[in-house]
This record gives C-alpha cells, sequence and structure tokens, in this order.
C-alpha cells in the first residue's frame, strides 16, 4: 500500500487518512485527478472513533451499495434515553434508527477502493508545517519515521487530519481552547446489560458543581451505546460551548479527567450499573471538535480544512462520520471541476495554483459552501446546541435546578430531535 516511489506534485494532497481524507482521495481519483495521502499512523485510521451511524445514501456511493448493511453488528431501534443529573429523571427521544460496526471494518474498505483505484497512500509520515510560497499554500512537509523531512506539493492541500487540525493551527484556529471537546472513548465486554431491556442509547447529564470530588469539573455527558449482546461502547463528553468563560468551572488537565472517569464507572447513579463484572477492551481520552465550527475553513489560499480539522460535526450527537464524508465530497467535487475548467486539457499541473485561488473563486467556494443544505444543518445544530447548552449548563447549572426543569427540557429535547429528523 505504501509506495515509496511517488512524485512530488499532486492535483490533491491529503493530510489524514480518516473518513475525510479517505473520501476526499476516492473523490479525487474518481474524478480522473491524483492524489496523494499522508498518514502519520501505521495504518489508515489508526485509532477508533466513531463506530455508529444512520444510513445515507453517500456510504453507497462512496464504499458500495449496502455497505453499512454488510458490516453492522446491530442495527439500533432509533431510540436515546436522557437521564437528567442523578439519574432521578429521564426521557425518551426518537430518531432514526442507525447501525453500529467495526471501525476497522469501515476504515478497511475505503483502504480497498483507495488501492484499487491507486491513489498512493503514505504511512508513518507525520505532516509538520505547510509550504507557502507567493501567499498560496502549495505544499507540506512531513516526517517519515526513521527522521528523514519530506516535501510534497499540489495544486489543492486538504487539512483531512481531524481534531489535531495540523495545518489549521498554524493560522489562528485554537483547536484546543475554542473548537474541541475532550473525550473518552471506551470499548467494553461483558457489561451488565440486558439489550431487550435497555436497546436504546443512553446519555447521562452531570451539571457544573454535581460531583462532590471535583466540584469544578465541567458540565458533562456520560453515554452507554448497546452495541450487541453484552458489549457496549461507553463514554464521557466534556461539554466545552461555554465551560471555558463560567467562574465555577477549573479546566481539567488530563489526569484529573481519567480520576472523575474512574469515579464515574464506580459509583455514578444509574451509569455505574453497566460496569459491574465489565471488561475494558479499549480506553482512551482523545478530542472531539464539536464545540465549534471553524468560521473560515479555506485559512490560506491552496489549503482547505475538510471534517474535523473544521469542526463539521453535527454537535447534537457528536456525528462526524457522515459529516466528514460528506464535506470531503462536496470541496472535491467543487475544486475538481475549477481544475478542469483552467486546465482545458494542459496537462502541466504545477501552473494552475495562481488561478485556482485567486480571490475570486476564493469567494465563489466560500459562498457555494456556505449554501450547502448539510453546511447549513450543521450550523443550526450548533446554534441549537449552543442555546439549549447555555440553558441547562450555564444558567440552570446545577442537578438541583436542572431536575427542577426536567419536564421543560424534555420538551426541547424533543422538539431539537424532531427538528434534525424533517
Ligand atoms: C469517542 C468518539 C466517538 C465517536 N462516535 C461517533 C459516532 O458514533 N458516530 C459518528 O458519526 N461520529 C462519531 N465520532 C466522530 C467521528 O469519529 C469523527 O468525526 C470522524 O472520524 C472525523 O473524520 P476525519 O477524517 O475528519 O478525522 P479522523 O477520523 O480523526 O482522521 C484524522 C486522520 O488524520 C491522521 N493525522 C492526524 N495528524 C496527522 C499528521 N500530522 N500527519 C498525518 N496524518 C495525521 C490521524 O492519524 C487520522 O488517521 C466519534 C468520535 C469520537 C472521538
Amino acid at each position: 500500500m505504501s509506495k515509496e516511489a511517488y512524485s512530488d506534485f499532486y492535483n490533491f494532497v491529503i493530510i489524514g487518512a480518516g473518513p475525510a481524507g479517505l473520501t476526499a482521495g476516492i473523490v479525487a481519483a474518481r474524478n480522473g485527478f491524483n492524489a496523494i495521502i499522508i498518514e502519520k499512523g501505521e495504518r489508515a485510521g489508526p485509532k477508533p472513533r466513531g463506530e455508529g451511524m444512520q444510513y445515507y445514501p453517500l456510504i453507497d456511493e462512496i464504499l458500495g451499495n449496502q455497505f453499512l448493511q454488510s458490516i453492522y453488528h446491530r442495527k439500533t431501534p432509533g431510540g436515546q434515553v436522557y437521564h437528567s443529573p442523578g439519574d432521578l429523571k429521564k426521557v425518551e427521544i426518537t430518531k432514526s434508527p442507525g447501525f453500529f460496526f467495526d471501525w476497522r471494518d469501515f476504515i478497511d474498505r475505503f483502504v480497498e477502493i483507495i488501492n484499487d483505484l491507486e491513489v498512493e497512500i503514505f504511512l508513518n509520515s507525520e505532516v509538520i508545517e505547510s509550504i507557502v510560497k507567493n501567499d498560496i499554500c502549495v505544499g507540506v512537509k512531513f516526517k517519515r519515521k526513521n527522521g528523514e523531512i519530506k516535501e510534497i506539493y499540489g495544486n489543492i492541500i486538504l487539512d483531512c487530519s481531524g481534531h489535531k487540525g495540523v495545518i489549521g493551527k498554524f493560522y489562528d484556529i485554537s483547536y484546543q481552547n475554542e473548537i474541541n471537546c475532550p473525550i473518552i472513548k471506551c470499548l467494553v465486554s461483558n457489561g451488565n446489560i440486558d439489550i431487550r431491556e435497555t436497546p436504546c442509547l443512553q446519555f447521562y447529564f452531570i451539571g457544573n458543581g454535581d460531583l462532590d470530588y471535583s466540584p469544578e469539573f465541567p458540565q458533562c455527558v456520560t453515554y452507554v451505546f448497546p452495541i450487541g449482546g453484552t458489549n457496549m461502547e461507553v463514554g464521557l463528553m466534556l461539554r466545552m460551548t461555554h465551560a471555558r468563560e463560567m467562574k465555577t468551572v477549573k479546566i481539567p488537565s488530563k489526569d484529573e479527567i481519567m480520576n472523575v472517569w474512574s469515579k464515574l464507572k464506580e459509583g455514578y447513579p444509574g451509569f455505574s450499573e453497566f460496569f459491574k463484572g465489565a471488561k475494558i477492551d479499549y480506553e482512551e481520552l482523545t478530542a472531539i471538535s464539536n464545540c465549534k465550527m471553524v468560521e473560515n475553513v479555506v485559512p490560506v489560499p491552496g489549503l482547505v480544512l475538510i471534517g474535523e480539522s473544521a469542526g463539521f460535526v453535527d454537535p447534537f450527537g457528536s456525528s462526524g462520520l457522515y459529516f466528514s464524508m460528506a464535506m470531503a465530497k462536496f470541496w472535491v467535487t467543487m475544486l475538481s471541476k475549477k481544475l478542469d475548467t483552467i486546465s482545458e486539457g494542459n496537462k502541466d499541473i504545477s501552473k494552475h495554483l495562481n488561478e485556482i485561488w485567486n480571490p475570486e473563486n476564493i469567494k465563489e467556494y466560500s459562498d457555494k459552501f456556505e449554501d450547502y443544505e448539510i453546511y447549513k444543518d450543521i450550523k443550526n445544530s450548533y446554534n441549537l446546541i449552543g442555546a439549549f447548552e447555555y440553558k441547562i449548563f450555564r444558567r440552570l447549572r446545577t442537578a438541583e435546578k436542572i431536575n427542577n426543569k426536567w419536564d421543560w427540557i424534555s420538551s426541547m429535547l424533543i422538539q431539537a430531535a424532531n427538528k434534525s429528523k424533517s
């Protein structure tokens, strides 16, 4: 898969082999352009992230007919149960059914198609910085495992490096302080769960000030996804949208987050029940860029941020798999058309940089993106969750007040779910 011989100029230079980068590579190749994907891990999508999604026709288009239906190990009925702080009250809302699968099965299918299309993937290659000439991002520098530094150039550079935003962060995008929320990914077998009694996804709200062992801990949500038999995906997501501005919150260190997680597993009402006798197979603190969308996804001519590095995640439900694929397809299709128009059959691709990235074209790309239905949906979703969390986690804040207003919160959750279905 990883070829040593490569040219030093591509139409598309793609950073990161997650769902966004792999979709970008597939769409570019299907449009007749050459592309290279540079991935720091020793394989594509080295660490598991999302393993559940609803069905969308785009998945068939990119990965083959009925692909999701061929890999899933559980189809959920679509319900989600939200528990108030202390598990005193709950509300169930209906969503569209979803599929749970293994990350590896999902990613391997992308790689199979990438290989068939002869898109090059460079593994063990960590992109470290962009190369900018005449104010256009024309390439990137990357470091091989043996320490060697290489350069690669292209017409279009796509940063698909996820929440790390490896190139985006050089352009004043503060992933850590504005875009990301810390999240623990945890896979469990032999959980204390009877899937007939608990078929739906469970979410537990915890307000700031609710944990006596960590009173300044930010508002957060723990969750349990029943993924088949006694297997579960569980986790903890800190909700940072307003937390950084709250005087009652102290931003925790990684160790503090892991300590709170241990205590929640041991004794948080309702949630800890699922852990009796359970075996933890995977547990990692990572981040998800679902706090805020990046405002300008073309921070410098030549470079586009795609997927999680653009914060392009539906923050309600933290779904990023479909949206990163959709954004990659949108941008690669639009830029492929521009390359086609500009090149008019002239194969000397290295000459077209200025024409692709002149200010009128950049404005055209941005306008079209802001007019894209899925962009509007994600933007609305961020606005909605921002207002929602302001009222619940900032104004009401603590368990007592959130529980007192639970009927009103329940009706807001139901309305939000209906909105996202329509
Ligand atoms: C715990 C958790 C649970 C989730 N659950 C769901 C879910 O159920 N459903 C859902 O739809 N979404 C879910 N998501 C979100 C979803 O996984 C992501 O939104 C999606 O993976 C984003 O795709 P991406 O390609 O943009 O980024 P990523 O999947 O993060 O891929 C980025 C790639 O870039 C590589 N990379 C990073 N830095 C560099 C560098 N410097 N050089 C080269 N390569 C680099 C990484 O190794 C990785 O392969 C979840 C996320 C987390 C963390």
